[in-house]
Parts: structure tokens; sequence; C-alpha cells
């Protein structure tokens, strides 16, 4: 099957009511026929065996196969966030003592994840300059257990070489760890390129309504049910049956969304080029994105996030959003609708000054989700905002 099919129809698990839209199994537990049962199933459960929503339940599991099959690995655990997702995936693997590479242009809580909380277990955390194979090359080391990306950084759009990192990582027989929400599952390679386990925050292209928080971790069914479940089912990240059919839904249309919102992007950030009030625009299939040639070879199109430096800092960046008629203020991404974000006073507003300089997170900046809105619309909504700096 091609994407599209696998997106409508994997993982369907049909009740004996046989209906057409995946059924919403809205329970904490299921029923044993015997004290036997009961027993056999705590000691081994099947494919189509549950015992408590927490550790597994069938909306959640249609869901977890979809977004398997769509991404190409065997397995996935569902998560109650993207975070859930990031934390199961690090920590389930980690223990003390171990070492993580991890790049530095990270999401804010993935950030404090692998600067704060690993190291207060214990984890020796390196970061390193995400497109720099010299830096990957140095950090590694023989106790190297993992390392850590975002494929595309949020919100300056750095592009980290997943092959060439992944391959240096399996030389040292460290797991390589994806956070890849920015490349969207709809443009990934991640699991061909050599990514071992890769995280989505569902919350984002998932659903791409704005309704749901979520997040699943993807990976081979040895590491997603030997290492990842019994860490997630006994600690409590798991996700709800409801959201789980508002993401299995999701995951229908995503492809569609997703193709239709990176058209517009890119559109978007073309027509924006060369603007009088802009310092900068990135958007990695601009041809003048320092990573065009990678990120055009890891994904068939450039994804959904546009980031502006406006000229004139803080100040005129929260003049052109003020200005804005179509776009909302917001922090979502991956949702129909556009939105704005200023990363330095909001997202990434627990950085230092000097961590925002280093990941040029500028004071102009702004991140830009692009929706599924009309493209000229969108550009014509930008423009007569920019046009009010003098
Ligand atoms: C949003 C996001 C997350 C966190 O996802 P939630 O669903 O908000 O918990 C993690 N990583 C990246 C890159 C994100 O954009």
């Amino acid at each position: 099957m091609k994407k599209r099919t696998k997106a409508v129809h994997s993982g369907t698990r049909r009740s004996q009511y046989g209906e057409v839209s995946e059924a919403i199994f809205l329970t904490q537990g299921f029923v044993y026929e015997t004290a036997e049962a009961a027993e056999a199933r705590f000691l081994q459960s099947g494919d189509d065996e549950f015992i408590y929503a927490r550790y597994g339940n069938p909306t959640v599991r249609m869901f977890e196969e979809r977004a398997a099959a769509l991404e190409g690995t065997e397995d996935g655990f569902a998560t109650a966030s993207g975070m859930a997702a990031v934390n199961g995936a690090l920590t389930s693997m980690l223990k003390a003592g171990d070492h993580v590479v991890s790049s530095k242009a990270l999401f804010g809580s993935c950030l404090y994840i692998l600067e704060d909380i690993l190291p207060r277990y214990g984890v020796d955390v390196t970061f390193v300059d995400g497109d720099d194979l010299a830096a990957w090359q140095a950090a590694l080391r023989p106790d190297t257990k993992a390392v850590f990306f975002e494929s595309l950084s949020n919100p300056t759009l750095d592009v980290v070489d997943i092959k060439a990192v992944s391959d240096l990582a399996h030389a040292v027989g460290a797991t390589v760890i994806v956070d890849n929400v920015f490349s969207t599952p709809v443009f990934s390679k991640a699991a061909e390129l050599g990514a071992d386990v890769i995280v989505y925050s569902a919350t984002k292209h998932m659903d791409g309504q704005g309704r749901a928080l979520g997040g699943i971790i993807l990976g081979t069914r040895e590491f997603i049910r030997k290492t990842v479940e019994p860490y997630l089912k006994h600690t409590g990240g798991a996700m709800s049956p409801f959201t789980a059919w508002i993401m299995l839904k999701g995951l229908e249309t995503m492809e569609l969304r997703v193709n239709a919102q990176a058209d517009t992007a890119l559109h978007f950030a073309q027509g924006l080029q060369g603007h009088v009030g802009l310092a900068n625009v990135i958007f990695p299939h601009l041809q003048d994105h320092p990573a065009y040639e990678l990120s055009k070879a890891q994904m068939d199109k450039g994804g959904t996030v546009v980031a502006l430096d406006v000229k004139g800092g803080q100040a005129a960046a929260f003049k052109v959003m003020n200005k804005l008629q179509i776009f909302t203020i917001s922090n979502n991404l991956g949702d129909a609708k556009s939105i704005v974000t200023h990363p330095a006073t909001t997202t990434h507003q627990r950085l230092s000054e000097d961590q925002r300089a280093s990941l040029g997170i500028t004071p102009g900046l702004l991140r830009i989700s692009i929706g599924l809105e009309d493209a000229d619309d969108l550009l014509e909504d930008f423009q007569q905002a920019l046009n009010c700096l003098d």
C-alpha cells in the first residue's frame, strides 16, 4: 500500500458492529471471561487483548499502527503529549552513567529535559552544533548510548544530516532518536536515512486542527514493546482514547493538508524574499538556505514553517504581529489556521540572551506556521503588515 492508502486504512480494528469510522473505546479497562483468562492476559496479552487503558486501548492501538505504517517503522507507542514522547523515548532507555550527544538547537522543553532533567539522574549530555559533523564525531564516545536532535530545528530551521549523524552514532553503538516534528510525518525519510527512534508531537500536523495534545514514539517492535512500553505503562504518559480517535482521523487527511501547507509556505517565503522590512527569510527549500541541498535530499518539500527576521528588532516584530489580520498570534504549529509566534518572548523566553543569540533567535525573529488559507491572502496580509513599518 502507498502512503495515502495506509493513511486511511492502516490499523483499523472493527468491532462486532462493523462501524465504518473508527470506534472510540472510552473505557478505562476490559473484562475477562474467567479468573484464569485474567491471569493469562496479565502473563502475556495478545495483539487484540487489552488490560487497562494506561497500558493500551483499541482506539489508541489503531492510531499507533496507522502512524507506524505511515512512517515505515515496525511499531509505535502513543503518548499524552509530544513532550511525554520525547521524555519517554530518552528516559526509558537511559540510566545513570550513560552519555548522550544532542544538538543544541532544540525546542525549549526538549532542552529542559536534556539540560536539566537527565543530568539530575546522572546522565552526561554533550551539546553540539547540529550541522557540524566534526563536532558530532568529536563528541561521540564508546559509552554514548543515544544521540538526540530535531531534524529541522525550532524555530530557526537548521537542518541536521540524519544519515551522516546516524552513521557516526551507529559506529559507537548509539541509538539515534530524532524529534521530527518540523520535518512532518509526510516528508519524513528519517527511518530509511538511519534514525532508530522517531518522535512526533501529534499536536502539530497529525491533529492539524488545533484540538488535542498528543505524541508518538516510533521504532522497532523490540524497542517499543521491550523498552518504551514498560516505562510508559507504569509512569502514566498514555494517550487518551478520545485523543487517539482525533489523531486517527487527522492522519486520514494529513498528507493532503501538509502538502498544501508546504506549497503555500514556499510561495509565502519566496514572496517575502528581499522585502525591505526583512533582514532574513528562512525556509529550507529557498536556495539561499545554508542547507538547501541537504534539505532537498532529506525532505520532498520544505515543511510548513517559515522564519522571518524583521528589521528593527522586537518593537518592529510586535508591530507587524499586531497589524496582521489573518494570522493569529499563538504558539501551535502545523494547524489549519496560520499562526505567528515571537519565539524570543514566548517559546524561547526561558533561555538566556546569550543562548538565544547563539541559536539565531534574534529579537526580530518571527516563526510563521502556514495553515490552509489561500496562499495569496496570506502573502498579502503579511505584506500589508510589513508595509506599516517606516
Ligand atoms: C511542539 C513540539 C514538541 C512538544 O509537543 P507537545 O505536544 O506540545 O508536548 C516537541 N518538539 C518539537 C520540535 C515541537 O515543535
